[in-house]
Formats: C-alpha cells, structure tokens, sequence
C-alpha cells in the first residue's frame, strides 16, 4: 500500500490556520507548535505552500535587502558562545578599533549600487553610554544620512539609558538591530555576561525614542523546536519590524564549534512557521544562509521570507550580490523595497 503523500489531518490544520492568518487572523502558540513539530517532507512542503500566500499577501512580490559593515571588529567583553569576535575565545577573528569614514562611505555606495534598502553599521562590544564614541557614530550616521544613498541602521548592542537611544534617533537611526537570539529559557546557553532582560530594556529604549527594531535569533544552537517558537512569540510581543533568522554557521574555537548542522527542511519549516506568527513583518534571512541552505537557499522566499542579507557577513563570506540579485530575478521577485508599511507589523505589540 502507498503511504498517503500528505498526512490528511495536517494537512487540513495546516490549510485552516493559513487561511486564518490570510484572512488576518492569529495563530495560538499550541496550533504554532503543531506546524513546529510536523515531520514529513510533504507536510512540510503543504506548510512552505502556505506560508508563501501570506508573504505574497502581506509583502507583495518586494524583497527588502540589506548589507552591514562591521564598524569595530574583535575583542568583544561578551561570551555568546556563537560570535567569532569574543574576546573569550581563540577564532583567529580579525581584530580592529572604530573604522575611519572612509570605508563606511565605501559600504554605502556599493549597497546603493547594488539597490541595496540599508547598510548597518555593526559594533563588536557590549553596548553603547554617553561619550565620544557616541558622538563619533553619530557623525557617522549624520554623513550617512546626508550622502542620501541608503537608510543607516546600526546595531550596536545595549543601551542602559534612553538618552543614548533619542541620540542616535535624533541623528538619523530609523531602525536598530538588535537580536533576541533565542527563547528567554535557552539564552543563558548562549551569553552569560548580559541577560535576556537587558536586551528586552534596550529594546524598549529604542521604542520609546521611535527606533524601529530588527530583531530575531539564531537557529541551531542546540535549541529545540519549542525554544524556536518562543522566540518567535517574543519577537510578536515586543514588535520587532524586521526578524532576521540567522542559521548557525559553526566557528572554530567556539563552543558551538561541533554543532551539527540543522536538516535543510527543518531551517525552511522554521522560516514557514516563523511567516504563519509574524505575517507582516520583514523575515529576513541573514547569517549561514549559503552554508546551511546550499542549493534550497531560494527556497527561503517559498518559506516565507521576505527579507535578506546580502554581501559578506561579519565574520563569513555569503555569496556575491550580483548571484542574489539574479536569484530574484529569476524567482519574479522584486528588490525595490517600498517600506512594506512599518506600521502595519506593529499591530498585535505589547512592548513600550
Ligand atoms: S554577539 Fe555581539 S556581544 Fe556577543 S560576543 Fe559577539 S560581538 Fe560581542
């Protein structure tokens, strides 16, 4: 006898949550676990299907891309046991101070080249206060900004007061990045030199000065599934804009080092089941995208994904832009963000 291709009940549950949320309805966190846990290609192939209808009806055929530029390298006092730039660990990471104008000005003209939305300056080191260095990225913001080429983000790590987060709103930052990194249960396997909690307070400064927040996690780190769907339930309760999904891609010298590798399905079903809790949000799929998607990484926009990361990483090589770029082409799709209605993915918020 021939197995059935698609398990019948999944399949219905699957098609009555995906037309819920079409309809703009939401999805409780036992019905997001069920999508978590199905097990069969087919299954997951029926949930891809649908998770592609919701991108398609909250984010049309426009992929919002964009690059980052690691401002300071190396060194950082923090211990994520997933960052080649921890100062607590051997990875032969390059190290450097603050970089000079120069090579930001060059970041930001080849993302405008490129059709690239925004360039985020990103910060090897715990967090930002008050002080030069403050003033120095938010020169850097200002010249950004003024160049008019693409949005300056940045992504800069905590911020312990609300003066810091009005600074840089005042000198142009329209979105910060800012990773929850994974469930408030499994953070402490990945950093305990900050907390969970002193992520969610910087995030509520970046809110109150009207920062729109680019946050997500990592996946595969030795989370399980219940974990990923937590994080996706947090990342809906505080608002996030733009959730980057970022796959781990395992460092020497870290202790995530020996990680094995997440099964291919299981990064797409992530990506579907994060598109049926966060339908209107920007999903945008960021680091070890080459290396744990190989020949599926299109599939991501079948997932749901409506966002990415293009050129290098900050620490590891993607694959040229002009490969992606072409890789939208072909998929119909359409690299001339049009602001996908921030507004709009604030609905459903509980964060200050
Ligand atoms: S993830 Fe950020 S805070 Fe953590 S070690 Fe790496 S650079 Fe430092």
């Amino acid at each position: 006898m021939i197995r059935q291709a698609v398990d019948a009940s999944n399949h219905g549950q699957i098609s009555e949550l995906g037309q819920r949320v079409l309809d703009g309805g939401q999805i409780s966190r036992e019905e997001a676990l069920r999508l978590f846990n199905l097990e069969s290609s087919a299954d997951i192939h029926d949930l891809l299907a649908w998770a592609n209808r919701i991108r398609e009806k909250f984010k049309g055929n426009k992929i919002h891309l964009c690059s980052i530029v690691n401002a300071k390298a190396g060194a950082c006092s923090e211990n994520c046991s997933f960052c080649a730039q921890s100062s607590f660990y051997q990875t032969g990471s390059p190290k450097y101070g603050f970089v000079d104008p120069e090579p930001i000005a060059e970041a930001a003209e080849e993302a405008n080249r490129n059709g690239i939305t925004a360039v985020g300056l990103v910060a090897a080191w715990k967090g930002l206060n008050e002080g030069p260095m403050l003033d120095e990225i938010c020169d850097r913001i200002r010249e950004m900004k003024a160049a008019g080429q693409t949005r300056p983000d940045v992504s800069l790590g905590i911020i312990k007061s609300q003066r810091v987060a009005d600074r840089l709103k005042e000198a142009g930052v329209e979105c910060y990045g800012h990773n929850l990194e994974s469930s408030r249960r499994f953070f402490p396997q990945t950093c305990t030199t900050h907390t969970f909690e002193d992520r969610l307070q910087t995030i509520s400064h970046l809110k109150q000065a009207g920062i729109k927040i680019c946050s997500g996690g990592i996946i595969g780190m030795g989370e399980t599934r219940e974990d990923r769907c937590d994080l996706a339930f947090e990342l809906r309760a505080i608002g996030a804009n733009v959730v980057p999904v970022n796959i781990l891609n395992p460092i020497p010298g870290t202790p995530f080092a020996k990680n094995d590798p997440l099964p291919v399905l299981e990064i797409l079903k992530t990506i579907a089941c994060f598109r049926f809790i966060l339908p209107r949000q920007e999903i945008m799929v960021a680091g070890g995208r080459t290396v744990n998607l190989r020949d599926a990484q299109s599939m991501i926009f079948m997932a749901g994904a409506s966002a990415l990361m293009v050129g290098n990483y900050l620490t590891t090589l993607n694959q040229p832009v002009e490969k992606d770029l072409q890789m939208l082409k072909d998929l119909g799709l359409d690299p001339h963000w049009d602001n996908h209605g921030f507004s709009d993915q604030e609905a459903g918020a509980t964060l200050a």
